[in-house]
């Protein structure tokens, strides 16, 4: 996965290159370069490290072509071949004609390397990437157009491709080819962006085509055409996009990730608007199949990470609201596992970009075996939208932190409204007992902002505490299950440390013997049918001498005290409790992450968007 950009126009290209690489950074940032049309040759830089170190030696350096108006860029998360500076992107061929950027894996590389490599082509790098360049080549060497030997390339090519490539004897336009892998093209008046992703084009053009899977487009100034894989050309259309300018930047915040987290409340906000509306639920997306929908025999919840985390919410939601038994299962485990499913069986795929993928093969697979696919993501027109029968957006806007924030509580938002969207449609609630938890699902952005500053302030407090401990549980039961594994996994996320979420009736079965003195336990212990019982394993982990921070009610002495550190958050009803309770960990982890010295926003090892395998 990495982040593409591509500019023509009649800007300096280098400039172009070097802001959009900025902006997508999120997206994967071991190494990055940038490849100009100058006068008659192509000029490279490119170093591993940062988008900022490719930066400074672009402007200490190198390029002479400092006016040039074609070229392209690539921040790199390497799959093939370490993040070294050779490795990097862009990558030429042997003549120096064209040089490349691309984003996705190359499944046939090895063999395609023997073969390239016998017919007497020079392979610098270790990646699967450089292949491309060199097939290239051997089109253009037999007459063919540089987008007519990109078609013939991807059919070459076994895996993911989002390709952009620059021609020196062409020097007014990019060629871009992709499959299962993003590619945007903006279009301005005189100029054109290809990215990899929305930020990298806006400050440009609100107008974007996206790309469809096996397709080219030459790309001109301000003109695009386009493809399709038997070479017909395709009309398109390009679409306008409504972001605000200013969403992709910090806003005044130290971080992506802070602001991202003060972001809640809007998300939640814009994900519920407009769909209960005359005290009925509507999510139009999911296309009002209802026949379909009364008689679905199971649902099956497949994701990553946090998203499934979102999903293990929308599990007891589902189940409690809407009475329909769910499994849950991991993107990456399901399309292995031979899982049982019939056209009575909807699928929820949930996914943050909707590129990940091991979701967006899921979705394919569980197609494949007759189920319908609704997808939950919060980018319009990606993958999974798109291999989808329907979709459900979570409306976060653009999220730039690795560590997912605000796109965690707009997808547990999101499923909360499909559960109770499934509740109406199959009358297991009455529309009365609907409305009260819809209305109170609308109050939740309020709470969470009113909350935000003092859990900040208890956040910091925490993390002083107990910032220098080395091991750490999130300890819940019922829905503070899913938001124990959440907060753990953002503690290891961003802060390095070792924490394990855990379903708290079962640390006794094996992993209380980790519990010792210097151990924090943290416990989700809000109002619930399961309370008592959590406050009892609480105690179990004080008597074995750790450290007790709990995130209970408003007013709940009991639990308080008992405990060495409280977070206290308004009591609301216990499904939508995850929706609050979140927010105070994700601040813990935030806390000392900062008190460690750490870059929230660019953990080390993660990308954004995880497109591979
Ligand atoms: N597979 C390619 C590489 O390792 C591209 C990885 C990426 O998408 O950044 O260079």
């Amino acid at each position: 996965m990495c982040g593409i950009v591509g500019y023509v126009g009649s800007e300096a290209a280098l400039g172009v290159l070097v802001d959009g690489l900025h902006r997508l950074e999120y997206r994967g940032y071991d190494s990055a370069g940038v490849a100009v049309v100058g006068d008659g040759a192509i000029e490279i830089e490119k170093c591993a490290g940062k988008v900022g170190d490719l930066a400074s030696r672009v402007d200490d350096s190198g390029i002479a072509a400092r006016a040039a108006t074609l070229g392209i860029g690539h921040t790199r998360w390497a799959t093939h071949g370490a993040p070294t500076g050779i490795n990097a992107h862009p990558h030429s061929d042997c003549t120096g004609r064209i040089a490349i950027v691309h984003n996705g894996i190359i499944e046939n590389h090895r063999s395609l390397a023997a073969a390239l490599r016998e017919r007497g082509h020079d392979l610098k790098s270790a990646t699967d990437s450089e292949l491309l360049a060199h097939l290239l080549e051997e089109g253009l060497s037999e007459g063919r157009s540089l987008s007519e030997a990109a078609l013939e390339v991807l059919g070459e090519v076994e895996g993911s491709v989002a390709m952009v490539t620059i021609d020196r004897d062409d020097p007014g336009r990019l060629v871009a080819v992709r499959r299962d892998s993003p590619l945007l093209v903006g279009i301005g008046s005189d100029s054109a962006v290809v990215a990899s992703d929305i930020p990298a084009i806006l400050e440009h053009t609100r107008r974007v085509v996206v790309m469809s899977d096996g397709q080219v487009a030459e790309v001109g100034p301000g003109e695009i055409t386009v493809f399709a894989s038997d070479g017909a050309k395709v009309a398109v259309e390009p679409k306008e996009i409504n972001w605000d300018l200013q969403s992709p930047e910090k806003a005044g915040y130290p971080d992506f990730m802070l602001k991202e987290i003060h972001e809640q409340p809007s998300a939640i906000r814009d994900t519920i608007r407009g769909r209960f509306e005359d005290g009925k639920l509507r999510l139009d997306e999911v296309h009002g199949d209802e026949g379909f929908l009364r008689n679905i025999n199971k649902i099956v919840v497949v994701a990553c990470g946090t998203s499934f985390h979102a999903g293990m919410v929308a599990k007891y939601a589902i189940e409690h609201w809407a009475r329909i038994p769910v499994e849950i299962d991991l993107a990456s485990e399901f399309r292995y596992r031979d899982p049982v499913l019939d056209d009575k069986a909807l699928v929820v795929a949930v996914s943050q970009s909707g590129e990940t993928a091991d979701t967006v093969a899921a979705c394919r697979y569980a197609k494949s075996l007759g189920a319908r696919v609704v997808a939950v993501c919060n980018v319009v027109d990606s993958s999974m939208a798109r291999e989808a029968d329907a979709v459900l957006y979570t409306r976060a806007g653009p999220e730039v932190g690795v560590a997912a924030t605000k796109t965690f509580t707009a997808q547990m938002a999101a499923m909360e409204l499909l559960a109770l969207y499934l509740a109406q449609v199959r009358e297991s609630l009455s529309s009365h007992e609907i409305g009260e938890i819809a209305t109170e699902l609308g109050r939740i952005p309020g709470l969470v902002d009113a909350n935000l500053e003092s859990w900040s302030e208890q956040a910091k407090r925490a993390s002083q505490s107990v910032g220098r401990s080395k091991d750490f549980f999130f300890l819940g039961r019922g829905v503070g299950y899913p938001v124990a594994m959440e907060g753990a996994l953002k503690l290891k996320e961003i802060s390095y440390l070792h924490a394990e979420g855990y379903a708290a009736g079962e640390m006794k079965h094996g992993p209380i013997a980790l519990v010792e003195p210097g151990v924090v336990v943290v416990v989700i212990a809000t109002s619930g049918h399961v309370k008592a019982k959590v406050l009892s394993n609480m105690q179990e982990m004080k008597a074995r001498g750790a450290t007790v921070l709990v995130i209970a009610n408003d007013g709940d002495d009991a639990a308080i005290e008992e405990a060495d550190f409280a977070f206290t958050v308004p009591e609301v009803s216990e499904m939508l409790s995850p929706l609050i309770d979140v927010v105070p960990c994700q601040l813990f982890a935030y806390e000392i992450a900062l008190s460690r010295g750490l870059d929230v926003d660019k953990p080390r090892n993660l990308a954004k968007t995880v497109t591979v395998e």
